[in-house]
């Protein structure tokens, strides 16, 4: 398999992850098969944390996984905030990891400025995880988030973190630009490793999973973490990753206007509707809806499957609050429109803009729920 130099961290890893999530769907027995059919494979990158199931997924890892440990990059987390009950969590995750060191311990999912405050604080979480690395239970140090970067791209301000796990997909691009126009060259630059997730949206992407893959992949991030939670779901991964060839910007451009997924509702952030004669900036508009609720809820019930499957995770990224603050702060809100049409005529996604941007405001103005 394709490996990939992890940044500042010189750790060469395959561009396939194994993410521990999944394991706590499967059994001791399933997870032991998969891992070792991964390595097997030449996967190399397995990543993991104590939240998973209390403890379950690091359990099955250990379980599985100890007698191999020098073959494989691992990566477990943290998530509580203050230095003695991180200490004690990171002591526990080497127990059920039966490991005597990790290769990189994120701070999970930071999302707050209140816990980014913590964290840095000098009986925050850092300090432990700076005192495991001393004490060489830990090689580096990374820091996760889900959704909008704002919090990862301030604390980079702060903390020369090694590691950075985000979403990156073809999907959440469009609900979060920044991520890839702010984040990832501030991490290019900035020679950090980039890991990752998400890379079917969660789910919503799961019938383009070899589009999704590929162009995760042709992004210049260094491996991407996915939930695998059967032999075949991993045969066809690794499939994805022997035959992947970074895509062409056209294909990816030919892609975006075609992908069922983004259909007649995702703004691509072109800017081509500009300039709406009422002032409205059309595009900033539905880019605090895809901070909402990803754009995930559409008017449009197709079947209960993926009604069950939009309804679990519009709100996965917990970013309602930064996108109402961020519609609130527009001048000039949609309800301005005059309906001229103009908008919908230049729209190359033929995107129904006026529906839209009435879904888009009753959404970020307070309503709940749609339909
Ligand atoms: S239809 Fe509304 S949003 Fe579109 S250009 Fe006209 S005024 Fe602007
Ligand atoms: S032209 Fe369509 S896709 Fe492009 S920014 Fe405007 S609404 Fe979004």
């Amino acid at each position: 398999m394709q490996k990939r130099v992890l940044g500042c961290t010189g750790l060469e890893v395959s561009i396939l992850g194994m993410g521990g999530f999944h394991f706590l769907e499967i059994s001791a027995a399933d997870a032991r098969t998969i891992l070792n059919r991964y390595l097997d494979a030449g996967g190399n990158y397995v990543e993991t944390a104590p939240e998973y199931g209390a403890g379950e997924s690091e359990r099955k890892i250990g379980q599985a996984m100890a007698s191999r440990r020098d073959e494989y990059v691992l990566a477990t987390k943290v998530h509580l905030r203050d230095r003695d009950s991180a200490a004690q969590l990171i002591d526990q995750s080497l127990r059920h990891l039966r490991a005597d060191h990790v290769d990189i311990l994120f701070m999970h999912h930071v999302q707050k400025p209140t816990e980014l405050e913590r964290i840095l604080s000098d009986d925050g979480a850092l300090r432990a995880v700076e005192a495991a690395r001393d004490a060489g239970k830990t090689r580096f140090i990374g820091i996760s988030n889900h959704g909008h970067p704002e919090l990862v791209l301030e604390a980079l301000n702060h903390y020369p973190f090694d590691v950075v796990m985000s979403v990156f997909n073809y999907y959440d691009r469009f609900n979060f630009p920044v991520i890839e126009e702010e984040l990832l060259p501030r991490l290019l630059e900035r020679n950090i490793g980039i890991v990752g997730m998400k890379v079917i949206a969660d789910g919503l992407l799961w019938r383009s999973a070899e589009q999704a893959f590929h162009f995760a992949w042709s992004l210049p991030i260094h491996v991407m973490v996915a939930g695998i939670n059967t032999p075949a779901l991993l045969e066809q991964d690794l499939a994805y990753a022997e035959s992947f060839v970074p895509m062409p910007d056209e294909e990816m451009e030919s892609w975006f206007a075609e992908a069922p997924e983004l259909g007649v509702y995702i703004c691509r952030q072109c800017d081509k509707c500009l300039p709406c004669p009422a002032g409205i900036d059309i595009p900033r508009v539905f880019e605090t809806e895809g901070w909402y609720d990803r754009q995930m809820w559409d008017g449009v019930v197709r079947n209960p499957g993926d009604f069950w499957l939009r309804s679990s995770l519009r709100f996965w990224f917990d970013n309602q609050e930064r996108a109402r603050a961020a519609y609130g702060a527009l001048v000039v809100q949609a309800p301005a429109c005059a309906d001229c049409g103009e908008c919908e005529v230049r729209c190359p996604y033929r995107l129904p803009v006026t529906d839209k941007l009435r879904h888009a405001h009753y959404k970020l103005s307070g309503g709940e729920v749609l339909y």
